[in-house]
């Protein structure tokens, strides 16, 4: 299901300097964690840059504010794997994989637009392809250990096209949230590694963006996982562990994304 140019890139860079990375899921020696508080791979690479928003949800117990924006992200987001999880099932026919859409909206209450229904039939089709395609198996919100890596009990990445974690976004690739996905990848790839033993060093992320008039568009990018990136990861983890289990408010941000559903919380900038 992914794009031809997106193997093609893995091979190319495994044909030249492959990354080697010391630091894998496997090696505790490294990846131990250092706190008893066990975050996710999502609660790592949040929203804030100062880790305010677990602090809020896990110490404070501050529910996120339904904005417009981020209901719209989840919406994006659930139109674009629902079709996975259809196909992912087994034994569904073009019928069902049609009103697979109708059934989602029914779900989550949301009455359905145009990019939404475009963002179902991409999903739809790809699923199908991977079908088509069959050597490569395709799992959708697989749930891998998390806790040997010192994660939540479980860990889902939207995708697992054979050992590449995908990440499906709508975040902008260049705003700190966009970017922080990288972690998130980090923390699927230690997963992975540490289950299965096997070296994993790609994964994948997934912008979905809009085009006019309405159409996706969708932006793949492959995140080589190396040493520095898995650093990143575990500081980060440790860092988020340690605000939890400590109690300790680490600050607002300096810069806080617009559409941050903390905005308003206690200590935060306002929502205007
Ligand atoms: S409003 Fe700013 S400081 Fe508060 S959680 Fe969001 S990004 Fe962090």
């Amino acid at each position: 299901m992914l794009p031809r140019r997106v193997w093609d890139y893995i091979r190319s860079l495994g044909a030249g300097d492959a990354p080697y990375s010391e630091i894998r899921g496997w090696r505790f020696e490294y990846v131990t964690p250092r706190y008893r508080y066990r975050p996710s791979p999502s609660e790592v690479a949040g929203i804030c840059p100062s880790h305010r928003d677990v602090y809020l949800r896990r110490v404070v117990g501050v529910q996120p504010a339904r904005t417009q924006e981020a209901l719209y992200g989840y919406y994006v987001h659930e139109f674009f794997l629902e079709p996975f999880r259809l196909v992912d099932r087994g034994g569904v026919g073009l019928d069902e994989l049609a009103a697979g859409a109708r059934r989602l909206a029914r779900r989550l209450g949301v009455r359905t637009d145009r990019f939404l229904e475009s963002v179902y039939t991409v999903g739809a089709a790809l699923a199908l392809q991977s079908l088509v395609d069959g050597d490569i198996p395709v799992r959708v919100e697989p749930q891998l250990p998390g806790a040997p890596v010192g994660l939540s009990d479980v860990v889902k990445p939207d995708l697992l096209v054979g050992f590449l974690p995908v990440e499906v976004t709508t975040a902008g690739p260049h705003s700190h949230y966009g970017g922080a996905k990288e972690l998130q990848l980090a923390g699927y790839v230690l997963a992975l590694e540490a289950w299965t033993g096997m070296p994993v060093d790609y994964g994948v992320l997934l912008y979905i963006r809009r085009r006019e008039p309405g159409e996706p568009l969708l932006d793949w990018r492959v995140v080589v996982v190396d040493d520095a990136l898995r650093r990143r990861f575990l500081r980060a983890r440790d860092e988020v562990a340690m605000i939890v289990d400590n109690g300790v408010d680490p600050g607002p941000a300096e810069q806080c994304p617009r559409w941050c559903p903390f905005r308003g919380a206690p200590g935060c900038p306002s929502r205007s």
